[in-house]
């Protein structure tokens, strides 16, 4: 008897403990799936999600040509014709850089415009954290009003921070946010906005009033293609608009505008 209980003792023990080894091995087979499961998951979150992209970092841009190849480009702040009057600072090349997103969305744009006979026409595009400073730099130095009457007759020069017009930071700098017009394909020329690019002034607000008919139906064609394909508008320029779906949201790019090469 008592040795057969000590042999259904030993045989309980040696069970249990099987038992207990087989459910601690069921157990870590568990914890490693789930532990694989979860970096399989976190593999297809954007990096961009849990640090912040390196401002130098233009791998999520393209030149915007690229993808919406009849967009038309007159890089104003490559050339002498801009507020300031110079070249600003970091647009090396005439290049409409943007994010991948952007591109994207603006030629769902030109694909809507096109049957109407537009194509868009690109003021500016990414820009770099090293121009803002630029605009900065010109802004505190109130000796140089060369493009006075072109671009804000009615501003005083010393007032353009205050009144909005400069300011230290700019949404272009994320690489979503593009400055645009309507052109004009078959008559060759840029859409009647009633107002230019970059005028300081109530003029440019998209809801200024004193403008003809034609010149609303234009700016609101613009504006209802641009909301309809993700971007949103400002209340006090017509041609500036950003994607909603921004994919850098905090970063101010620093990289100079040149032709990417990969
Ligand atoms: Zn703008």
């Amino acid at each position: 008897m008592h040795l057969l209980k000590l042999s259904t003792d030993i045989t309980t023990v040696i069970s249990e403990r099987r038992f207990r080894e087989v459910n601690v091995t069921r157990f870590q087979r568990s914890l490693r799936l789930l532990a694989n499961l979860i970096l399989w998951l976190i593999s297809f979150i954007p990096v961009s999600c849990f640090a912040a992209v390196s401002n130098l970092d233009s791998s999520g841009f393209v030149v915007l040509t690229d993808i919406v190849p009849d967009a038309i480009i007159e890089l104003r702040y490559h050339t002498l014709y801009n507020f300031v009057g110079d070249r600003i600072r970091g647009y090396e090349e005439p290049v409409a850089l943007v994010t991948r997103e952007t591109a994207t969305a603006l030629r769902s744009v030109n694909a809507e415009l096109a049957p109407l006979g537009y194509t868009i026409k690109i003021f500016d595009a990414y820009r770099p954290q090293m121009a803002v400073d630029h605009f900065v730099e010109w802004a505190k130095n109130a000796n140089d009003t060369r493009m006075k009457s072109y671009f804000y007759p009615e501003e005083q020069k010393a007032n353009l921070f205050a009144h909005g017009y400069i300011a230290s930071r700019s949404g272009h700098s994320r690489g979503s946010t593009v400055d645009l017009t309507l052109f004009d394909i078959n008559n060759n020329c840029d859409v009647d906005m009633g107002g230019t690019f970059d005028y300081f002034g109530y003029r440019s607000y998209p809801s200024y009033p004193n403008i003809t008919e034609q010149q609303k139906k234009n700016r609101l064609l613009l504006r209802s293609v641009m909301l309809k394909h993700g971007f949103r508008g400002i209340d006090t320029e017509w041609w500036h608009y950003t994607l909603n779906n921004e994919p850098y949201p905090t970063t101010y790019f620093n990289f100079p505008i040149q032709y990417l090469v990969r």
